[in-house]
């Protein structure tokens, strides 16, 4: 039976141009994340899906390991068609390798023996459709990280906006200067998980906070939507120290820039840890506020957290979208994204009209025949 790495190198074509660097000696560098990995003949990078073969920088192709039917709010995306479906998928590995991965059957493939996740063969006219037919308008790339995996993501997005979808990624953020360029034309959303503000608790992640603080900055300025969450979690990221310094930091790239602050609850090797409560959620959400920040948004914990799930206006504290985690009870923005009773301009992209959600809660699509499961193990 082949392996798993054996399925995946198969499954690949040559690096975009633009990403990748000759070093001389068969020996190459990937600009595709901030690890910028010089990678020798026969090596993989840290992520383990790029990887030098003669040579040449070779990159994952034709795959998804998965796909899901999510509601926009949980990417999460407050400020971008509430209520619109998103069509998710991902790939395989990840450039970090965060004790407490929700995904880390996808994201630690190839790292640790125990996640094991077999790809499906795909085209992106097929995502693209299957998108359409579950009713999505936009169409995001999450799961795994999906910067180390852009080619894909753009073919994939290629399709998508022919299709007349939006498109998204859900990324740590762990960007260079070439890959957003590269990205750039083919993306309208960017949600980035800011975990920490201290570099040596991205050094235990496997990061750095220089390139992610750098890559947020230029997100911004390339005028995507940017979407910030911070997954809270107590002995870690929670004190009140980082708390200001990330927040400030947030404030001064634009203090229009949504925050969500959400409930961390154990998973994978992050065991040690109590889940976050209500206060901590609270005490985060003030700590933005001093920042300066409009738009704050706690979540993991529906209905418990007052108005701090709801879209208010900044100007006359009027509640434009009523949310109970990812339900919208009530949506009151005017046509161009205003306040009906202000008229103040809140940021974000939306709809002409909002018309209703297809789900507040995930769902797998409903027909997978377009799709074949590659065996391995
Ligand atoms: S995507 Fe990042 S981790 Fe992977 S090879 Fe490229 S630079 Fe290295
Ligand atoms: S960056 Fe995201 S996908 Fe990667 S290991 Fe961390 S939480 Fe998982």
């Amino acid at each position: 039976m082949p392996t798993l790495r054996s399925i995946l190198e198969e499954r690949v074509r040559e690096a975009e141009p633009s990403l990748v660097e000759d070093l001389g000696n068969h020996r190459v560098r990937c600009f595709c994340c901030g690890h910028c990995c010089p990678i020798p003949e026969g090596q993989a990078g840290v992520c383990k899906v790029r990887f030098n073969r003669g040579g040449k920088l070779y990159v994952p192709w034709g795959y998804t390991a998965g796909m899901q039917c999510d509601p926009i709010e949980k990417k999460p995306f407050f400020h971008a068609y509430p209520g619109a479906l998103a069509y998710s998928f991902g790939m395989l590995g990840c450039d970090l390798h965060c004790g407490y991965c929700q995904n880390w059957v996808t994201s630690q493939a190839l790292r640790d023996p125990n996640a094991i996740s077999p790809p499906l063969e795909i085209s992106p006219e097929a995502m693209v459709r299957d998108a359409l037919d579950q009713g999505a308008k936009v169409l995001v790339s999450t799961y795994n990280e999906p910067l180390i995996t852009s080619e894909w993501a753009v073919a994939v997005f290629k399709e998508a906006k022919a299709a007349g979808l939006v498109t998204g990624f859900v990324s740590n953020g762990n960007g260079t200067p070439q890959v957003l360029e590269y990205i750039r034309p083919w993306l309208d959303l960017y949600k980035v998980d800011l975990k920490s503000f201290d570099d040596r608790h991205y050094h235990e992640l496997g990061g750095r906070i220089g390139p992610i603080l750098e890559s947020i900055r230029r997100i911004h300025s390339m005028g995507l939507w940017l979407e910030l969450v911070t997954l809270l979690i107590h002995n870690f990221n929670d004190s009140d120290d980082e708390l200001g310094r990330l927040t400030e930091f947030v404030a001064s790239v634009s203090v229009d820039i949504p925050w969500h602050v959400t409930a961390f609850h154990a998973d994978y090797k992050m065991n040690d840890q109590r889940n976050t409560t209500v206060e901590d959620l609270q005490r985060a959400v003030e700590i933005g506020k001093q920042a300066g920040l409009r738009y704050i948004y706690a979540g993991n914990l529906p209905g418990m957290v007052g108005s701090a799930e709801h879209t208010q206006c900044p100007r006359c504290a009027e509640t434009l979208i009523r949310r109970y985690g990812y339900f919208i009870e009530n949506y009151s923005l005017t046509p161009d994204g205003r306040c009906p009773r202000c008229s103040y301009q809140i940021p974000g992209r939306w709809a002409a009209e909002f018309d209703g959600q297809i789900t507040d809660r995930p769902f797998l699509p409903h027909r997978r025949s377009r799709f074949v499961t590659i065996t391995g193990r």
